[in-house]
Parts: C-alpha cells; sequence; structure tokens
C-alpha cells in the first residue's frame, strides 16, 4: 500500500519488474507518490479531464493523476521494460488508463483522446522542449490541450517564463508567451528524482490563451525568432538578413531599430515583424 492507492511503493514495483534507470532515456524517476499528487494537482481539476502523459516510467505521476480524479489517462512510454508496471495500474483503475510503447516524438495520441485534454509530463529535457515547441506552435489555435504542466530542469523553466533584456530570454519564452500564461508552479532539488540529476528542476504550468496576444502565422513567427536569437549577439539586421534581403526595411517598418539585439525585442513586436514578412 503506498499511501495514495492500493499498489505496491514506487521502489518495490522498481525492483520487481527490474527497471534500473537508463541514462540514454534520460530515467530519473519520481518515488514519492504524495509529491506526484501534488503535480497532479498542479494541473488543475482533473475530473471530467483526459490527461496525455508522455514518459510515465514506472508510473508515479501516471498514478498521481489517476489518484486525482483523471477521467482517462494516456500514457506514452518509450522503454518497453515499463509496461508490465504500467498494466498493472491499468488493472488497478479499470478503463481509466491507456498505454502506448513508442516514441512520444512520433505517435499521434488525438485517436485516443476526448477533450478537455490536460498534458501533465515529466520527460527528458531535449525530448520535453522539443514537444513543447510542437504544442506551441500549431497553425490553428486554440490546441487540442486546455494546459500543459510539465517538469523542466529549473534553467529551462526559468527561459520559458523569461521577460526581454535577460539571457534567458528567447525563442522559448516567445513562443510560450505568445500563446499561452506560463507559470513556473513547484521548484524541486535533485534528491526529489532516483537517480538524483545534476540539475534543479522546476514544473512549468502553461493554460492555453483563448486567442494568441497577437496575430501572426505561428511557422513565421517561429522561424523570426529562431533565427534571431540563433545569433543572439548580432544585430538584427544581420541575425535575419537570411529571411529577407530589405530585412533592414521590415524592421523599421515595425518600429524595430535595425542595430537592436534580438534580446531587447518585445512579443509585440516580434509578431509586428512576422506579420509584415507574410503581406
Ligand atoms: N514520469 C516518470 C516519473 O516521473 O518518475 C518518469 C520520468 S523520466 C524523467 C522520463 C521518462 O520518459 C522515462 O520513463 C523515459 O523512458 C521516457 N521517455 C524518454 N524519451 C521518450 C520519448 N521520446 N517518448 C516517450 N517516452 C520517453
Amino acid at each position: 500500500m503506498s499511501g495514495i492507492d492500493d499498489l505496491p511503493p514506487l521502489r518495490d514495483v522498481i525492483a520487481r519488474y527490474d527497471l534500473a534507470a537508463k541514462k540514454s532515456l534520460g530515467q530519473n524517476f519520481l518515488l514519492d507518490l504524495n509529491l506526484t499528487a501534488k503535480i497532479a494537482r498542479l494541473a488543475g481539476d482533473l475530473t471530467g479531464a483526459d490527461v496525455l502523459e508522455i514518459g510515465p516510467g514506472p508510473g508515479g505521476l501516471t498514478r498521481g493523476l489517476l489518484a486525482e480524479g483523471a477521467r482517462h489517462v494516456l500514457a506514452i512510454e518509450k522503454d518497453p521494460r515499463c509496461q508490465p508496471a504500467l498494466e498493472e495500474i491499468a488493472r488497478a483503475y479499470p478503463g481509466r488508463l491507456t498505454v502506448l510503447i513508442g516514441d512520444a516524438l512520433d505517435l499521434d495520441p488525438l485517436a485516443y483522446l476526448t477533450p478537455p485534454i490536460k498534458v501533465a509530463a515529466n520527460l527528458p529535457y531535449n525530448v520535453g522542449t522539443e514537444l513543447l515547441v510542437r504544442w506551441l506552435t500549431p497553425p490553428e489555435w486554440p490546441p487540442f490541450w486546455g494546459s500543459l504542466t510539465l517538469m523542466f530542469q529549473r534553467e529551462v523553466a526559468q527561459r520559458i517564463v523569461a521577460q526581454p533584456g535577460g539571457k534567458a530570454y528567447g525563442r522559448l519564452a516567445l513562443l510560450a508567451q505568445w500563446r499561452t500564461d506560463p507559470r513556473i508552479v513547484l521548484e524541486l532539488p535533485p534528491e526529489a528524482f532516483s537517480p538524483p540529476p545534476k540539475v534543479n528542476s522546476a514544473v512549468v504550468h502553461l493554460t492555453a490563451l483563448a486567442a494568441p496576444r497577437y496575430p501572426a502565422n505561428a511557422a513565421t513567427l517561429n522561424k523570426v525568432v529562431a533565427a534571431a536569437f540563433n545569433q543572439r549577439r548580432k544585430m538584427l539586421r544581420s541575425a535575419l538578413k537570411p529571411l529577407h534581403p530589405e530585412i533592414e526595411d521590415y524592421l523599421t517598418a515595425v518600429g524595430i531599430k535595425p542595430t537592436e539585439r534580438a534580446e531587447q525585442i518585445g512579443l509585440e513586436a516580434f509578431c509586428a515583424l512576422a506579420r509584415a514578412l507574410d503581406a
């Protein structure tokens, strides 16, 4: 018995199914079910919602999500060793957990989910960042999800909520703040995980806005901010030159000084530039 459900403690699950953490899959597991239930609560009211969980591992967060009342959880895990442990959870919550074994970067979860949908995940940071950018840049808005509750390295979490002028400010901040309200809702030390990672972690909660803060085409805005921050120490007229030979005229037309650097420019001006380039 574990405190939040009738299943065995996660240490026993890991021992029984021989789930020694693999570095290649970025496996740092959360073993404290009170903590995973707390993270599940940070995703908001789960009753009446489907939850997409990426990277469930031995199922700590999955159990938190189910214990907190999620209507249905779709869990996508790359490591097939985790399947028996996850199936044991599915048996304890009949009809409420679907497990897919595969790479979340390749699988389309939508056929398995019914709105309203929330996303929750504790993922290796490179996969997490790649998925976050995909979830933030669909051509149409609002997206399939209402909120994202994601664990990142603290430094990545700070990049998501960063404001202009600082080192952390860049593409992630702009894409996240364009279409969502992102907040850091929990910070965790390395000891919260097994094995402990080298860095601190943080949970970011992003609520989808009904409409983007400023109009722009997602692909164009993504291209503009990627180019602008790819060469963040350069003046914008040189960093953005590959996008258009007369980029200096476009910058001036939307009120951006061509000699400025990307980290000085706010979201509204980047959206105006994206619109001008598309006009
Ligand atoms: N959610 C569990 C927890 O909190 O204890 C595990 C977290 S561990 C940091 C990340 C999990 O993501 C691992 O189980 C790993 O196998 C899985 N994973 C890594 N890359 C993945 C991918 N591309 N698609 C799906 N799962 C992935």
